[in-house]
């Protein structure tokens, strides 16, 4: 198979640039080296310990945001791959939508969310972007490790438009209502395609959710029937197994001739022309995008919300709130770094300030720090 890099994909020697202007690297691109310093920094490897639906201690063989990460990465690369589009700059954006996620998943996030409220509150994107920005420090030259505006625009998937205006040039798209590169819009799909197919086998794995459950699901049913027919007597994992992996290649196909035909249809040449268009050419046909709308719909009544889960993100919602409040009581049950951030940030824009240094401190924090933390601070029986 011939690949060739189609005149519409995101170009490492005509990047927009990086916040700190450095040298170009020697012997690697742009966008490689944005992925290279991704894969280095400390809230890479933070994702190893946190949440993507179970708790990171519940079983070994769950998703965790690591490998959810690099799920989305593999998907993503090998369509930028196949429609000409720039994989350095595709693997660089997946590998780091993540890094601003708090720990226990969505429950984290929608606490964490509801404890900054008055200070202007918490969206795991715009963390996200912090991270590279401003939160790692590893730089002699810079805070955060400067990525390139093209990464930094994947990785700001979304945004409020409220928060849009303080972000500069990434936060232009918000308010102009223009897109982002095909790189940007293409991990956004992968990141979904990769969650409903794992989800679905991470549910299973639980016992939450059943296979009976699961023909509901037009295409994961047409999927696991057609598995059946060829193999009748796959039984158990590997006939889920199966399924998954048809699914994923379904949608991966379905997105790739979609989105083929879509810029065909625009006419788009450039970047900029990409960029100038009122919707997104990274999509799914129709009928593809309604089957994994009741896809999404099934995992969000039976999984997401599913008792068990929901009982899990109630204490992980009391474990946020109460490390949040005790630390806003006396910033000195922080450690010394993030004491030093609060009364700087304090400083600056007084109790909001404040409240953003434990945000980033309790954002950073991995499942099985937070819960060690908690039970320090709350568990008196465990004093030893
Ligand atoms: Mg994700």
């Amino acid at each position: 198979m011939q690949y060739s890099v189609a005149p519409y994909a995101a170009d490492p020697a005509h990047s927009q640039g990086r916040r700190y202007p450095e040298a170009a690297p020697q012997y690697r691109s742009e966008f490689q080296r944005d992925r290279d310093r991704i894969i280095h920094s400390k809230a890479f490897r933070r994702l190893e310990y946190k949440t993507q639906v179970f708790v990171n201690h519940e079983g070994d063989l769950y998703r965790t945001r690591l490998t959810h990460s690099l799920e989305v990465a593999q998907i993503a690369r090998s369509v930028a791959r196949s429609m000409g589009l720039n994989e350095d700059l595709t693997e660089a954006i997946a590998l780091s939508h993540d890094l601003g996620h708090t720990p226990f998943g969505h429950a984290g996030q929608d606490e964490l969310n509801d404890c900054m409220k008055a200070f202007g509150g918490f969206e795991h994107n715009l963390q996200s972007l912090r991270v590279v920005d401003v939160l790692e420090d590893s730089y002699a030259d810079f805070p955060g490790i400067n990525l390139t505006f093209e990464t930094r625009e994947g990785i700001l998937k979304h945004c409020a438009v409220k928060h849009a205006a303080a972000l500069g040039d990434v936060g232009e798209r918000f308010l102009n209502k223009t897109q982002p590169s095909l790189e940007a819009q293409l991990t956004n799909l992968a990141d979904e395609i990769a969650y409903n197919n794992h989800d679905i086998e991470d549910g299973l794995r639980s016992g939450l959710i059943t296979l009976a459950q699961l023909q509901e699901v037009p295409v994961f049913a047409a999927e696991y029937e057609a598995v059946l027919k060829a193999y009748p007597d796959l039984q158990g994992r590997r006939l889920i197994r199966e399924t998954l992996r048809r699914m994923i290649g379904r949608m991966v196909v379905d997105l790739t001739e979609s989105s083929q035909a879509a810029i065909l249809a625009s006419g788009v040449q450039t970047l900029a022309e990409v960029r100038a268009q009122s919707a997104a050419l990274i999509r799914y046909s129709e009928t593809m995008r309604s089957q994994k709308n009741v896809l999404k719909k099934f995992l969000r009544e039976n999984l997401y919300f599913h008792p068990t889960v929901y009982r899990m993100t109630w204490r992980a919602r009391q474990v946020v709130r109460a490390l949040f409040a005790a630390y806003m009581q006396d910033v000195r049950l922080l450690t010394p770094k993030y004491q030093a951030f609060a009364k700087r940030y304090e400083a600056e824009t007084g109790e909001a300030g404040r409240a953003r240094a434990i945000a980033d401190f309790i954002a950073g924090m991995t499942d099985r720090y937070a819960m060690r933390e908690y039970g320090q601070l709350f568990d008196l029986a465990g004093l030893r």
